[in-house]
């Protein structure tokens, strides 16, 4: 029997385990375009986003590619600032291109990603990364409490699982979750995003998404965590023969690249850099369907050309082209997948000029801090690092977001009254205001009597409601001031 008791209140106490925090999931898709819910395959993803707060997307940083993107999520920083200037670069220091590794997201020891920040604060917080890029590695030098390393192909619903698991776990429960879906952004790139194959896929994340919205229902988590669904950059189409081969322009032996199509980073070996400089000009103005930077021509608005890892010239390709990284990987995408490659074999590519429409990536979240059924304005990648601090109630570093283009997605902004408190406020002083009215009026009958005056109830009348008044309109300006 005692046994049976230990059990039911080990269960109890597991079934009501959850942070004394505030608790955010942030669920990102790669490559998620912002029209696929223009698809109609997304009812459960429709549903949601009309549920909560969305806009109609995002404008991500440069290069529209994973690494850099995750990143400013994570951090609210620039790739200039992160140093994760491509999803992979060369190194000046080491003098070799980098892939994706622990120096990739180490530029700044100093800088801290969401999910160090929010254990940081302590006092139970704890986080958890679910195969999140970068969030493999520790961050001044320590590891948060949960972490799954990227594994291709890992089950989605496994993913969920785990991440409820961590919400609820006993002991270390986690307020804070990232948690990453490779795709549509893998098998995109070897169909393109308009293939069946990434019709298929965007079917399959709607419903792991209605799965993770059942699964909170039935650990009636539902109410308690806010979570944020979105996407790193969009995607489209290129057929071979838009692909440009530049290489061509340049001698072999002069020069390193790095990076992917349609942003292709060129470091000129010493010597070197105004004859390739020169050689890519004039062929981008004969063939016209690329453009060629100097770094110090880089757009300011870029945010990309004030780290040592930013090359020293880029070649962009124009929206709808491809370069020489694509000539190379077509025929092992054919190979690998088992298609025959032809002209108007379609491949995915994004990593354009985020201003370009198609790499818009989507946005929506509900939640208890989340306003439902509402709306906003497009808004930066680097600002969603204020909604999570604000979210989980912890400072804020410095970074690249303003805060203004996010508070309109908050039912409450962090410190100021929430509509209950309001309430709590307003009815607290009403409460005052009548005992106030009681003391005033004792008094006032007290003096009476010392006085032994005779007085009369329009007297009495014209005090009472005076002191009401006052108490409204103190209960008034808290209204006002919440609204501000
Ligand atoms: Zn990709």
């Amino acid at each position: 029997m005692y046994l049976n008791i230990i059990l039911q209140c080990l269960l109890i106490a597991y079934v009501h385990s959850l942070s004394a925090h505030p608790v955010l999931i942030v669920v990102s898709y790669d490559a998620f375009r912002y029209n696929f819910f223009d698809t109609k395959l997304v009812p459960n993803m429709e549903r949601l986003k009309k549920s909560g707060t969305y806009a109609d997307h995002l404008l991500n940083v440069f290069p529209t590619k994973t690494f850099p993107n995750h990143h400013s999520i994570a951090t609210g920083l620039y790739p200039e600032v992160h140093g994760v200037v491509g999803n992979s670069y060369y190194d000046p220091d080491v003098k070799k291109v980098l892939k994706i590794g622990y120096e990739m997201f180490h530029y700044d020891e100093n800088i801290k990603p969401i999910w160090r920040l929010n254990e940081d604060q302590g006092n139970g917080r704890y986080s958890g990364t679910m195969m999140w890029p970068g969030a493999s590695y520790p961050y001044q030098s320590q590891n948060i409490t949960y972490v799954k390393d990227f594994e291709p192909g890992y089950d989605w619903h496994k993913r969920v699982d785990t991440v409820i698991s961590w919400i609820k776990n006993p002991d270390k429960p986690a307020n804070l979750v990232m948690l990453y879906f490779e795709e549509p952004d893998a098998h995109g790139h070897a169909f393109g995003p308009n293939s069946e194959v990434v019709k298929d896929l965007i079917r399959k994340l709607d419903n792991i998404t209605l799965y993770l919205e059942q699964q909170l229902k039935q650990h009636e988590l539902t109410d308690k965590v806010n979570v944020m669904h979105l996407s790193d950059h969009g995607m489209i189409g290129v057929t071979p023969p838009n692909f440009i081969n530049i290489t061509q322009y340049m001698t072999n032996g002069t020069y390193e690249w790095a990076g992917a199509s349609p942003c292709i980073q060129i470091v000129p070996h010493e010597g070197y850099e105004e004859q390739i400089y020169s050689s890519l000009k004039t062929a981008s103005v004969t063939n016209g369907h690329f453009k060629v930077y100097k770094k110090q021509d880089f757009p300011k608005r870029w945010y990309y050309k004030k780290n040592p890892r930013s090359p020293p010239i880029l070649v962009m390709a124009d929206v709808g082209y491809a370069l020489d990284d694509l000539i190379i990987a077509a025929p092992k995408y054919a190979e690998h997948f088992n298609f025959t490659l032809t002209n108007s074999s379609e491949f995915g590519v994004h990593g354009y000029d985020y201003n370009v429409t198609d790499m818009h990536p989507f946005f929506m979240a509900r939640g208890p801090k989340i306003k439902p059924r509402h709306k906003v304005a497009p808004f930066n990648t680097v600002d969603l690092f204020n909604l999570f601090t604000e979210i989980l109630e912890i400072p804020q570093t410095p970074n690249n977001g303003t805060f203004g283009n996010i508070v309109d997605i908050l039912v409450e902004k962090h410190g100021q009254y929430s509509v209950g408190s309001i309430l709590i406020i307003s009815v607290g002083g009403v409460v005052i205001a009548l005992v106030l009215i009681t003391v005033a009026a004792i008094i006032t009958l007290v003096m009476i009597k010392r006085r032994q005056n005779m007085t009369t109830v329009a007297a009495l009348n014209k005090r009472f409601p005076q002191t009401f008044q006052n108490n409204v309109i103190e209960a008034q300006h808290l209204l006002e001031s919440e609204e501000a």
